[in-house]
């Protein structure tokens, strides 16, 4: 059989009262997304005999391939084995492969067998068991026809535990090589382009005629947490050829926006900034007030920041702005904590002291009191001095005090990313 529409069947009653959060789909969603099985619906049920009976009849009429969770321990209530037998209309036997599966799982680990455990040796009549390698109950993969329905079509279920260890390990040893022997061939390969300094308005505008061509790679603007994102997804018949459709579009993409890509898939801001001084051989000393060692901690978070990051200083009160970065009383009385001459002191006062290739100051009102008119809350001054001079912005925010922080601590990431890119390509980055 080729299967090419998947639905996935949740089951259990937590998912239902939101005590758990259904990542077994999202687990299983993303897979079936790499190997191209097309994913048509989720479906979520409790446990509940009728109920999950109706869901795994109705599923199997729609899809060639049905995928659940949960429901296969030893007790009364893991009743998807039991479920999917009154589906199919078929009996469930005690499988002796099954049965062998459980008692080694039982004489490895020397627990005591009792006869309910046998419960999870049971498979629907024509069906298999699936070895579990990190718990006792065995999955189930079920094949086939069944006389007067699915228009003579072949189908194919397979039952997971729902503990997600035990799911993520079955579906990749036992089901994994199983779907890329059914799948046609079919290969789905998605690249996420991670874009910064640009709004998600501007991102979209300057790449809709290839959003709009695009059926096949597909071009998915997105955004998270203020950082805009293209996702790239080809569907072809071997990875290598879905990879090469993904480089031309990502070419055409590069050829309007490659100064705003900061990273590719798992490369975030911070790790393409702790990247990219390290390679032009740069460090980076930091003096943050609003942000309160946001900053720093963003750097610091990635492994091997050691190799740029000299120090930074958390300068909350007008003293230590003096004392630890060299912003004179003078500034600081004249025109304010807040202001983009306190700004440009703290950068240029840390970089000095530091002696590294660049400084950054951040000084802002991150509220939710403390504003007005003249200096509003979500008003942050950023400036980052470096070998080519100062440079300064100027932004302001909506949101709680939380979201001005990090928002804040990501626009200081953009502007070092900006300048650092910028020389470290050899071009001029004037002040
Ligand atoms: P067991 O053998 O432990 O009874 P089971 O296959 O019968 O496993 P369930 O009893 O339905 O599975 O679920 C066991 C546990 O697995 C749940 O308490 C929950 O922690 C986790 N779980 C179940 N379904 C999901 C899901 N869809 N997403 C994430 N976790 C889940």
């Amino acid at each position: 059989m080729g299967v090419t529409r998947a639905e996935i069947l949740s089951v259990g009653t937590e998912l239902l009262l939101g005590q758990i959060v259904n990542s077994n789909a999202a687990y299983l969603a993303a897979r079936l997304a790499e190997v191209g099985v097309d994913l048509y619906r989720q479906t979520t049920v409790g446990d509940n005999l009728e109920r999950a009976t109706a869901a795994f009849r109705e599923a199997l009429e729609r899809a060639d391939l049905v995928i659940s969770t949960g429901g296969l321990g030893p007790t009364e209530d893991d009743l998807s084995r039991d479920a999917l037998a009154a589906a199919l209309g078929v009996p469930l036997l005690r499988h002796p492969d099954a049965e062998t599966l459980v008692r080694e799982v039982f004489r490895r680990r020397g627990l005591q067998l009792t006869e309910v455990q046998f419960r999870q040796a049971q498979v629907p009549e024509g069906g298999r068991p699936l070895r579990n390698a990190a718990g006792t109950a065995p999955g189930i993969l079920w094949e086939g026809r069944r006389e007067g329905r699915w228009d003579g079509a072949s189908k194919a279920v397979v039952l997971l535990p729902g503990p997600p260890t035990e799911m993520q390990l079955l579906f990749q040893n036992e089901v994994a090589p199983w779907l890329r022997e059914h799948m046609g061939g079919w290969v789905i390969r998605s690249r996420l382009l991670r874009i910064c300094g640009m709004g998600e308005p501007m991102v979209e505008a300057a790449v809709l005629d290839l959003i709009h061509e695009g059926k096949n790679p597909t071009i998915a603007p997105l955004i998270e947490d203020g950082e805009v994102r293209l996702r790239l997804t080809a569907k072809a018949d071997s990875a290598p050829a879905a990879e090469a459709m993904i480089d031309e579009v990502e070419a055409a993409v590069r050829a309007r926006l490659d100064d705003h890509i900061f990273g590719v898939d798992e490369v975030s801001l911070p790790a393409a900034v702790v990247r990219l001084l390290t390679e032009n051989g740069q460090t980076l000393a930091i003096a943050e007030s609003c942000t309160g060692g946001l900053l720093a901690s963003r750097v610091t978070d990635i492994p091997g920041a050691s190799a740029c990051f000299l120090w930074g200083a958390t300068v909350y009160s007008n003293e230590s702005k003096t004392v630890l970065a060299g912003v004179s009383p003078e500034t600081l009385a004249s025109h304010g904590a807040v202001s983009e001459e306190t700004a440009r002191e703290l950068a240029e006062g840390v970089r000095r002291r530091a002696g590294s290739t660049f400084g950054i100051g951040v000084t802002g009102i991150a509220g939710p009191s403390g504003g007005t008119a003249e200096k509003p809350v979500g008003l942050v001054h950023f400036a980052l001095a470096g070998p080519a001079g100062t440079r300064h912005e100027r932004f302001v925010y909506s949101g709680p005090r939380a979201f001005i922080r990090r928002r804040a601590a990501w626009q200081a990431l953009v502007m070092l990313w900006r300048e650092a890119k910028t020389m470290g390509t050899g071009g001029q980055a004037g002040a």
